[in-house]
């Protein structure tokens, strides 16, 4: 038995079957006989006022529109009777006022709501309230309440809402209340109008469309109606349809009627409208068997419907629970970070004051140490032994050591610290004010510094550019083999996003393994016997270039020379001046 939406002309029976002596029986809704009249009031037993007996009274007949394409709320089967939720409830309605309900099939939904407004329909049996349709319409309270959801081809792309829908294309069916949202709260979604469920669904299963946007039970319904084997239901949306009975404009006192008739059911009576046509699937004049091989699969058709229901909204709920917990941990995350990074800086404040105020009160002292260990020795001058001599020399040496290295820290915490903005720098003008700066110690070393031309201009601070120039020059020089002519190179090149100038020497050249160490505040790879200094200058350099936003390193061969390499950020307003670099062949070039 293959059921399908033709077939469905079967319900009348089945309905009289499941629910039928309860209520609902006789579709299409007709006029009931006096007697039912007035056993239907006495049974509602409606508290009805004057103008409500007096509509009453002239007992019209009321034309019902809708397209009947909208399973499982408002169809018609192919016998032209009316079925769906919908269906159940004006039946009852009809039942206990007493009035006939007659639908008016054949109708596309925007020609019902053309009649509606030109007074040839009456009353809707099932839609959702908006303005715009308030302005002809009353609606009743709403008296059944489904999730709108989107439809998506099963292998599409992930949707989890309707914002993921921008640029892509979503049926809707043409004048729904689906159409009238989506067109006002979400104009980036490529709407595709369709004239029922049905083609809409079935465009959806043929890739003509990306998504398809209705309420849950409708599309459930219709796609498996359809047996459509690649259409899922994807995701959510935050509407909801809340289905009211909606009445023409000059007919209140119909609206009231409706309200109170609804109001008089019994939750029994709905939820059996509700299971049998979550569930309607068979045949019109069936023989009991047949009702009874339905009546399993039918109803357990209709648990499925609710389970999906059910499942699908813990699984919402568990996902909003998570979205919340993760939204939460974030915002703690983030706070205990800001937290930190107050504190570090704090930190880095104090260490700084620290570093300033040491070295500097501890100078004081030591000048104390080495004035009166000086004059000792001038009073007791010839008194003293060899070896005292030497032993105060030694004292005094390490005096002075300790002088350098102090007033290194203070030149290491005071870098960066100059407040002179950024300006554009040519380095070819901070190398030459490095070189007369290094003058005595270059000639003392008898060394030859070739710079090549057309350095380039950086954003900097020129007194720092200068330091971080001379001590890498300066440390060329110094570290020399002796025995060889001191050769000094420095040269550049454009890298691109960067600048790299470099510093050559034939001097000692450093291990591979301590190249990244001697840039750690007194690191010094020889003695101070044979080479002075504190062991200051490369940290010195380290910290002006990266607060320029660049990076220093070094290469070396131990014995032959070292090469240290600083790269500087290029900035769009600063270029290179007078150069002719980039015609130059390549090679030679770290
Ligand atoms: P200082 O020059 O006062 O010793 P630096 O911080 O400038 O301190 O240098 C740290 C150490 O790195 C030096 O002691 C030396 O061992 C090594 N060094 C620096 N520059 C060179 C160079 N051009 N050639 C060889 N070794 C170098």
């Amino acid at each position: 038995m293959n059921p399908s939406f033709a077939s469905i002309a079967t319900v009348r029976s089945v309905v009289a079957v499941l629910i039928g002596a309860i209520f609902l029986i006789g579709l299409p809704v007709g006029r009931p006989s006096a007697a039912e009249e007035a056993a239907g009031e006495a049974e509602a037993g409606l508290q009805l006022n004057a103008s409500e007996r007096d509509w009453l009274a002239t007992r019209p007949d009321v034309r019902l529109g809708d397209d009947f394409l909208w399973p499982p709320f408002a169809f018609m089967d192919e016998k032209g009777v009316y079925g769906g939720i919908s269906s159940g409830y004006v039946a009852s309605v009809s039942k206990r006022l007493g009035i006939t309900i007659r639908p008016v099939p054949g109708l596309t939904w925007a020609q019902v709501l053309e009649k509606l407004k030109r007074g040839e329909i009456d009353m809707l049996p099932a839609v959702v309230r908006s303005k715009q349709r308030e302005a002809f319409l009353n609606f009743t309270k709403p008296y059944i309440t489904f999730p709108v959801v989107i439809a998506s081809h099963r292998d599409g792309f992930f949707i989890s809402g309707l914002t993921d829908l921008a640029g892509h294309k979503a049926g809707v069916v043409k004048g729904y209340i689906t159409h009238e949202l989506l067109e006002k709260d979400h104009p980036d979604i490529k709407l595709v109008l369709f004239d029922s469920l049905t083609a809409g669904l079935n465009a959806l299963e043929s890739r003509a469309i990306d998504a398809f946007i209705d309420n849950l039970g409708a599309v459930t319904y219709e796609a498996r109606r359809l047996r459509l084997a690649n259409v899922k239901i994807a995701a959510s949306t935050s509407y909801k349809f809340e289905l009211s009975m909606a009445v023409r404009k000059d007919w209140p006192e119909l609206v009231s009627l409706l309200d109170k008739s609804l109001e008089a059911m019994s939750s029994q009576e709905k939820s059996a409208i509700e299971n049998t046509w979550l569930a309607v699937e068979v045949h019109f004049g069936v023989d009991v068997k047949t009702i009874l091989l339905w009546v399993m699969p039918t109803g357990l058709s209709a648990t499925l419907v609710i389970v999906v229901v059910v499942v699908w909204n813990r699984r919402l709920n568990h996902e909003i629970a998570v979205r919340k917990q993760t939204e939460a941990q974030l915002v703690a995350a983030n706070r205990q970070l800001a937290e930190q990074a107050r504190q570090l800086e704090t930190a880095n404040t104090e260490l700084k004051q620290f570093a300033y105020a040491a070295s500097h009160d501890l100078r004081a002292p030591l000048r104390v140490v080495t004035n009166y260990l000086g004059l000792i020795v001038k009073r007791l001058g010839p008194s003293l032994d060899e070896d005292t001599r030497e032993f105060v020399g030694f004292a005094v040496d390490g005096a002075k050591r300790m002088d350098a290295m102090i007033v290194g820290l203070l030149e290491y915490s005071r870098t960066g610290h100059t407040g002179n903005p950024f300006v554009p720098t040519p380095l070819a003008d901070v190398v030459q004010e490095s070189l007369d700066n290094l003058q005595v110690s270059i000639q003392e070393a008898g060394a030859v510094v070739e710079v090549a031309k057309g350095l380039p201009s950086v954003a900097g601070d020129r007194s720092e550019l200068v330091r971080l120039f001379q001590n890498l020059i300066g440390n060329a020089v110094k570290f020399r083999v002796s025995g060889r002519t001191t050769k000094v190179t420095v040269d550049w090149r454009d890298a691109g996003s960067e600048w790299v100038a470099w510093i050559h020497d034939n001097g000692i050249g450093i291990d591979p393994k301590d190249v990244e160490c001697i840039f750690q505040v007194f690191k010094r790879l020889v003695s101070v016997d044979q080479y002075e200094g504190s062991g200051i200058g490369l940290a010195v350099c380290k910290k002006i270039i990266e607060r320029h936003g660049g990076r220093i390193w070094v290469e070396s061969v131990p014995g032959e020379g070292s090469t240290f390499l600083i790269a500087f950020p290029k900035t769009e307003s600063i270029g290179v001046e007078a150069t002719d670099h980039n015609q130059r062949p390549p090679g030679n070039s770290p």
